[in-house]
């Protein structure tokens, strides 16, 4: 059977367990040597019967799962299932909901909001280094539902929700290449600077609108002012491409979430990030496939227990 190209295909593909085992496996250990993730030996043995790996050292879980040591660790939920939602996650446009997966693939919504929160982890990564040549920043406002928040409530989430209970999202683009998102305390110098240091090259040009803030960057990169209503008209110098990005961004926010948590927006705001920074163009031409591979590729070594997720000591997921 061919590796899945639609969703219709994936659903079909990973019905069967054995075959969502070796496609996690191939990702996992592309050389087809399987690891140890305990002990990191390399002449284990595959108990097809059981599906495990089985260790030659004696140490805790010296039998393994292709879940060990991954996002997947220690849920019960099958792989069909497991794969199936991320196909979700990897390849609708405008993100999809817990309601969405919970009637899609039968699991309670409580447990596809954790399974949700869990893909978002490794959607996060792009180990790319950082953003050079010519890099659009730009800030936005998300949100606004912390504004009927009571005041204690409000206090725990920082003090990223303090300007009129909106968010502000720092939006990085380097030109013709990726995008970066962090969510900062205001749209103040201090805050904004270190975030550009982290990720933005020094020597790069960058393109930000009229605020005065940029003004008294200081001079590690070479700044283009871009005044709006003349963006179309000077050569070059615009920030329509993150433009694009919040775009994205607030139709999945408005449309298919139905509330955001603040504590959790930057979740929602990294899995944009994932889905923008691997759309299909003309010199990249991804296919849903693709995609879901390199999500799949990232599995190892990120974990979350619903108590991390939720600050709950005594919330069990399932
Ligand atoms: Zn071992």
């Amino acid at each position: 059977m061919e590796e899945p190209k639609t969703l219709q295909q994936a659903i079909l593909y990973f019905a069967d367990p054995d075959r969502c085992i070796a496609y996690l496996a191939q990702s996992r250990w592309p050389d087809g040597v399987a690891v140890c993730p305990t002990c990191g030996r390399k002449d284990v043995s595959y108990v097809a019967k059981r599906r495990l790996w089985q260790c030659k050292s004696r140490h805790p879980k010296c039998q393994f799962s292709i879940k060990v040591g991954t996002i997947f660790e220690d849920s019960p939920i099958p792989l069909s299932k497991w794969l199936a939602a991320m196909w979700l996650i990897a390849n609708c446009k405008n993100g999809v909901s817990s309601w969405e997966i919970h009637r899609a693939l039968k699991v309670t919504q409580k447990t596809a909001w954790f399974m949700l929160h869990r893909v978002r982890l490794i959607l996060g990564d792009d180990g790319g280094g950082k953003l050079g040549e010519v890099v659009q920043i730009d800030e936005s406002f998300i949100g606004g539902k912390a504004k009927n928040m009571h005041k204690s409530k409000r206090s725990k989430m920082g003090t990223a929700y303090g300007q009129n209970g909106k968010a502000v999202v720092l939006g990085m683009l380097q030109r013709g290449g990726r995008v970066r998102a962090r969510i900062i305390a205001d749209r103040t110098r201090k805050s904004i600077e270190p975030v550009l240091t982290e990720h933005v090259e020094d020597g790069a040009t960058i393109h930000t609108d009229e605020f005065p803030v940029y003004a008294r960057l200081s001079d590690r990169y070479i700044h283009e002012v871009v005044v709006h209503a003349e963006a179309y008209v000077r050569n070059h110098v615009h920030t329509n491409g993150i433009e694009n990005f919040w775009s994205l961004l607030k139709r999945g926010l408005n449309g298919t979430y139905v509330s955001v948590e603040p504590f959790h927006l930057f979740r929602y705001v990294e899995e944009q990030v994932f889905r923008y920074n691997n759309r299909a163009t003309r010199e990249n031409p991804l296919n849903d496939g693709d995609r879901f591979a390199l999500v799949v590729s990232q599995i190892v070594g990120h974990r979350l227990t619903y108590k991390e997720l939720t600050g709950k000591a005594d919330a069990r997921p399932f």
